[in-house]
């Protein structure tokens, strides 16, 4: 199985996203969850033989740009979708698995990834991974800036 990126992380950069460009960060999360809330389960039932088909494929993506085009207001759902790709591909970078890009091509090109491991064996390998370590530190950077805002409320709600 091929499960890049921590599916909270998805979530969470989703939300963060959201936040920033002040965007509903509820619409993009929803986003950024469906390629591996379509893709994972696909593949799980043998409708396709890859865990990154259809919801992980930039034609596809490119698309939903049309739809996003007419409906505005899917806006949120098609850049939180567009961030999870995005971070499945930075995530396979970092781990020096350029070739893996090639699952954005998606049917047009076929693919055998580097990495196919049953869930269990691929967790095991994923923790020891460069990408692991950077979530750990998007994890962390983000606590930091959540605890660092609480404060900041606090000490203004003790002021005021
Ligand atoms: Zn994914």
């Amino acid at each position: 199985m091929d499960h890049p990126v921590l599916f909270p992380t998805h979530l969470a950069a989703a939300y963060v996203l959201g936040k920033r460009w002040d965007l509903s960060a509820p619409l993009l999360v929803v986003g950024a969850a469906l390629p591996d809330l379509i893709d994972k389960p696909a593949a799980l039932v043998g409708i396709v033989d890859l865990y990154q088909t259809a919801a992980h494929s930039l034609p596809v993506l490119v698309a939903g740009f049309v739809v996003v085009f007419l409906r505005r207001a899917w806006t949120p759902v098609w850049l939180g979708w567009a961030s999870h790709l995005a971070l499945d591909a930075v995530h396979m970078i970092v781990n020096g698995r350029p070739t893996d890009l090639l699952f954005l091509g998606w049917p047009a090109i076929r693919h055998t990834p580097v990495i196919s491991l049953p869930p269990i064996a691929f967790a095991r390998y994923y923790v020891a991974t460069p990408s692991f370590f950077v979530e750990c530190v998007v994890w962390g950077a983000l606590a930091a800036a959540i605890l660092r805002r609480r404060s900041s409320e606090s000490r203004t709600e003790r002021r005021g």
